[in-house]
């Protein structure tokens, strides 16, 4: 009852902003936020807003004209420990978050991934149930939340859709993340059988672009990449790439990934999840993207090393788009080889204040 009562609080009046509401959530009682517009037909909370994906969407939003009728909030670890129950339902009470866009997680390339599962997979599980319980309790009319394709079988048959998501075991490098991750799945559907809640997913290929997390250690392959190919340049270096460069991946660029969330956030009404992803034709091996950074970076070949003492990880995950063709059928994602160019400059010109 008193959580009711709360959410029937006179409302704000609506402050003037930008047309896309765009929050930066950093008030830290539970008094409902006096930037947000609660007039506006949905307000929109996307969590790990700070991050690769939700600076991804806030890059799409800004010439977007839909937004004008909304409202948005990007949150960072700073609003709010989304493991602990009490700043997660402190954050439902400021923002009354009509939709929720859920990207924060404990995110790592490989190499994290194999060395922490145990933190990968507590730390979303706790995320995540926070989460999705507090969209049932504030009654959020609808919650997408991301899982990823590495989250797939390892032994597969190819390529994968979404209806396999559960049909095996994940590949033994990221198999913490990956249960973590595939249980938002099976709780979609429980919420919705117990609750009517409309609650989906969307599954991404790899992800790269601007903002990324560009640690040599725990990032992700391509960040990872951009920053030892940048010092490489800057020190007339050797720009080490680790594993044998054969394994496959798709890669989808971050303004991509967020145009295409906004879009399931308004338009995708079905509790199973869609995959986001590149067509299979523009699956790459890592020796050529590697090849695309040096690219980028302007390196000579001599300086390109490969270090196949480190491991590989999956050979390949290639994903089926099919499902998002159908519903989007003219929908252009930015090809790698540009995309590559645009992150590299982003960091050469972010290279103080970037993640790394
Ligand atoms: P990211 O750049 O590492 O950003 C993570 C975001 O989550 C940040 O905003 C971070 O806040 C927030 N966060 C982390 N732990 C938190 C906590 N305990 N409480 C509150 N906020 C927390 O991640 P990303 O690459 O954008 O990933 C977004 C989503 O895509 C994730 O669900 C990830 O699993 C999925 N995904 C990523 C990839 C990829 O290649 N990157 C591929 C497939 C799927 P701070 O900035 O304050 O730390
Ligand atoms: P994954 O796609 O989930 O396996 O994660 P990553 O984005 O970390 O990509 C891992 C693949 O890139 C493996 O085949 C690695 O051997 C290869 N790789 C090459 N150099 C690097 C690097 O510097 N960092 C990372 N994370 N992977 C690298």
């Amino acid at each position: 009852m008193a959580l009711l009562g709360q959410l029937r609080r006179p409302q704000p009046e609506p402050s003037a902003g930008t047309p896309a509401e765009t929050v930066k959530a950093l008030v830290k009682d539970d008094e409902p936020a006096a930037t947000v517009d609660f007039s506006k037909q949905r307000v929109v909370m996307v969590t790990g807003g700070t991050g690769l994906v939700g600076k991804g969407i806030e890059a799409f939003l800004a010439s977007d004209d839909e937004a004008k009728n909304e409202s948005w909030i990007f949150l960072s670890s700073r609003d709010g420990d989304l493991r602990s129950m009490e700043d997660t339902q402190a954050i439902f009470r400021k923002f009354r978050p009509t939709h929720v866009i859920h990207l924060a997680a404990k995110v790592g390339g490989l190499f994290a991934n194999m060395s922490q599962k145990v933190e990968f997979y507590r730390e979303n599980v706790l995320i995540n149930d926070n989460i999705m319980e507090c969209c049932r309790l504030f009654k959020v009319k609808k919650l997408v939340s991301c899982l990823s394709t590495c989250i797939f079988p390892d032994k597969t048959t190819y390529p994968i859709d979404e209806g396999m998501v559960h049909d095996g075991p994940p590949h033994t490098s990221n198999e913490g993340y990956a249960y973590a991750k595939r249980m938002i799945d099976v709780l979609n559907r429980c919420y919705h059988d117990e609750y009517g809640c409309m609650m989906t997913s969307i599954i991404p290929t790899n992800i790269y672009g601007p903002h990324d997390n560009f640690s040599t250690k725990g990032g992700h392959v391509i960040p990872s990449l951009i920053h030892k190919a940048y010092v490489a340049k800057q020190t007339n270096g050797t720009f080490e790439i680790w594993g044998s460069g054969s394994p496959l991946r798709q890669f989808i660029f971050n303004q991509d990934l967020g145009a295409l969330a906004v879009w399931v956030m308004r338009s995708y009404d079905s509790i199973e999840p869609i995959i986001l992803s590149v067509p299979e034709e523009d699956e790459v091996s890592i020796r050529d993207v590697a090849l695309m950074v040096a690219e980028a970076a302007g390196l000579r070949e001599d300086q390109i090393k490969f270090d196949t003492s480190k491991a590989d990880g999956q050979f390949k995950k290639t994903a089926c788009n099919d499902k998002l063709r159908k519903l989007r059928p003219d929908y252009k994602f930015k090809p790698i080889r540009q995309g590559i160019k645009e992150a590299y400059d982003w960091f050469s010109s972010n290279y103080e204040s970037a993640r790394k």
